[in-house]
């Protein structure tokens, strides 16, 4: 599933080939993946709006156009958002296909069909109610290890469940989740409101620099996540614990072991982290 890396990797490459461009008109295959307006309105309400930037909160992808619109778009597991060249075949479960004023064309692909498109006036963003509860984000210059300290004060849950509680910090998926986890020494059933200062610091400096890591490696390609050119990302290769289970730990040797934590799969090394 596209996490904070993989989203934002979305975003910087169609931010190269889509800025300035006009949607000339938009087909939708799958009524189901429109969520705002009414699927019949939605190609109506998006023609003729020009481009004008692309910003990403969490693991949503905005597409800021003319008159105060955005279209919000969520890819949840398999969601894929190209620009791509109009003779290119159609690739299997594509719902949505926005055709550009150069001729090219911007498709929504999305093989288990959970993804999400809005479209609505910028003031109404906050209808949307996954946007509107996300926490901080991550790696924005304000947050700090202080804040999260005060953050995880009183939870109670495992760190592990509060990391991918997107209303606690945006972006963060089980990928980067276990990696960060595993980079600042903390196993990931330890209660949120336990650690120590030093510990939260760790916590801190590992979800910067991991999630960083991630983004300058262009996300992680696992099963199904390309970018908007549809190229996969590289920091598979660069993964310490996550999908390793029972390779040698990079640190110590040890194999990564697999539990689960909140019902999720998770990857870690019982001599690197307590
Ligand atoms: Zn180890």
């Amino acid at each position: 599933m596209p996490e904070l890396p993989e989203v934002e990797t979305v975003k910087r490459t169609l931010q190269e080939k889509i800025v300035g461009k006009v949607v000339k008109g938009a087909r939708v295959f799958l009524p189901k993946m429109i969520k705002h307006p009414p699927a019949e309105e939605f190609p109506g309400a998006i023609t003729g709006r020009e481009i004008l930037g692309l910003d990403r909160r969490g693991k949503y992808l905005l597409v800021r156009l003319t008159g105060q619109f955005v279209m919000v778009v969520h890819l949840r597991m398999t969601g894929r958002l190209t620009y791509t060249a109009p003779d290119v075949p159609l690739a299997k479960h594509t719902h949505v296909i926005f055709e550009l004023d150069d001729g090219h064309e911007l498709r929504f692909q999305d093989q288990r069909q959970f993804g999400t498109i809005y479209l609505m006036p910028e003031k109404e963003l906050n209808r949307i109610s996954g946007l509107r509860q996300l926490g901080p984000e991550p790696l924005a210059a304000e947050f700090t290890a202080g804040q999260l300290g005060d953050m995880l004060a009183g939870r109670k849950r495992k760190v592990k469940e509060v990391l991918l509680d997107q209303t606690f910090l945006a972006g963060i998926g089980n990928i980067y989740a276990d990696e960060i986890l595993f980079v600042a020494g903390i196993l990931p059933e330890r209660p949120a409101d336990r650690l120590s200062e030093q510990e939260v610091q760790r916590l801190y400096e590992a979800i910067r620099s991991v999630l960083q890591e991630g983004i300058n490696h262009r996300g992680t390609t696992v099963r199904d996540y390309v970018d908007g050119s549809g190229q996969q990302g590289d920091y598979q290769h660069r993964l310490r614990v996550y999908s390793r289970e029972g390779e040698p730990c990079p640190c110590c040797g040890q194999p990564v072991i697999r539990i689960k934590v909140g019902g999720r799969s998770s990857y870690l090394c019982r001599c690197c982290q307590d």
